[in-house]
C-alpha cells in the first residue's frame, strides 16, 4: 500500500505557487510589517456570525498547503470530525472546527498587505519570529536572505530584540490566520474555551518551533506544556486531510451547541 507523506515541499508536484508564495511571505514578512498589521486589523469592529465566517471560508483555497486544493471550509469539518471520531473533549472538537477561521481575513484584506485571494502571504503558511534571525527550520530557508531585517544587527542574532527565556507568549510572530483568530477571540466577551484551545489556535503554523525545534533560546518552562499541546492538534490539523467532502449544513447541529456553550450566540467581532 502506498504511504500518503505530507507537508514534502521538495516533490516534483509541488507546485510553483506554494514555493512562489514563501518566497513572498519570507521577504515581506518584517518587523516593521507585522506591526503594522496589527494595527490594521486588530480593530474589532467587524461582527460576523460564526456559522457565516465558516461558510465564506467556501471561497478561500489555501495556496500555501502542499496536501490540499479543496475549499478551506473541507479542511475545518475533516479537523473536527476527525477529533470527534477519537472522543476527544467537546471543546477540542470545536477547535478544529474553527482553528483556521482566521483566514477570513481575506474578506477585508488586499493585495498589498498579502491577505486576499491572489496574495496570501500575509494569511497563511508556515510562521516565524520578527525581530531575531530566521532559522534554517523555515521551509525554502534559502528565501531567509531577501528579508530586509537579515541585514539589520537589531534583528538578525539568534535572540534579536527579545529577553533570553522570554517565552513564546512574548514573540512576536509573522502575521496570519493564528494570531488573527488568537486576537479576535481573545477580544471575544462570551469566550470560554479553555487555554490550552487558545494555544492550538495562535501557534499551530509555528512549524520552525514545533516541528523544527528552532528558538530554544527564547523559550520558557511553560512552552514544554505548550509544545504537548501543539503536537497533540497537529496530528488532526495535518493527517486528516483526504478527499471526501463534507456538507456543512449536516455537521453543523452537532456543532452549533458546543459553539453556543464556548463562544455564546451573537456575532463575533473581528
Ligand atoms: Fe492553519
Ligand atoms: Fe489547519
Amino acid at each position: 500500500m502506498e504511504e500518503k507523506t505530507f507537508r514534502n515541499y521538495t516533490a516534483p508536484d509541488v507546485s510553483e505557487a506554494v514555493k512562489e508564495h514563501y518566497r513572498k511571505m519570507r521577504k515581506n514578512q518584517t518587523f516593521d510589517y507585522v506591526n503594522r498589521m496589527h494595527k490594521k486589523y486588530l480593530t474589532f469592529d467587524k461582527p460576523l456570525d460564526l456559522w457565516e465566517a465558516i461558510r465564506r471560508l467556501n471561497e478561500l483555497v489555501d495556496v500555501s498547503d502542499p496536501d490540499l486544493d479543496l475549499p478551506n471550509v473541507q479542511h475545518l469539518i475533516q479537523s473536527a470530525e476527525a477529533i470527534r471520531a477519537d472522543g476527544r473533549p467537546d471543546w477540542m472538537q470545536l477547535t478544529g472546527l474553527i482553528h483556521d477561521l482566521g483566514k477570513v481575513m481575506f474578506l477585508w484584506g488586499n493585495d498589498e498587505d498579502g491577505t486576499s485571494q491572489a496574495e496570501q502571504w500575509g494569511m497563511v503558511g508556515d510562521i516565524f519570529v520578527v525581530g531575531c534571525a530566521l532559522p534554517e527550520t523555515c521551509v525554502y530557508p534559502e528565501y531567509n536572505a531577501l528579508n530586509a531585517d537579515m541585514n539589520n544587527p537589531k534583528y538578525n542574532t539568534s535572540t534579536g530584540i527579545y529577553e533570553k527565556g522570554c517565552g513564546i507568549d512574548n514573540l512576536k510572530l509573522a502575521w496570519g490566520h493564528d494570531e488573527y483568530l488568537y486576537q479576535v477571540l481573545k477580544n471575544h466577551k462570551e469566550n470560554k474555551l479553555p487555554k490550552e484551545a487558545m494555544v492550538m489556535i495562535r501557534y499551530h503554523s509555528f512549524y520552525p518551533w514545533h516541528t523544527g525545534g528552532s528558538y530554544s533560546e527564547l523559550l520558557n518552562e511553560e512552552d514544554k506544556e505548550y509544545l504537548n499541546i501543539i503536537k497533540d492538534f497537529n496530528k488532526y490539523d495535518l493527517y486528516t486531510k483526504c478527499q471526501k467532502i463534507y456538507d456543512l449544513e449536516d455537521v453543523i447541529e452537532y456543532y452549533k451547541p458546543i459553539a453556543e456553550k464556548y463562544l455564546g450566540d451573537g456575532p463575533i467581532y473581528w
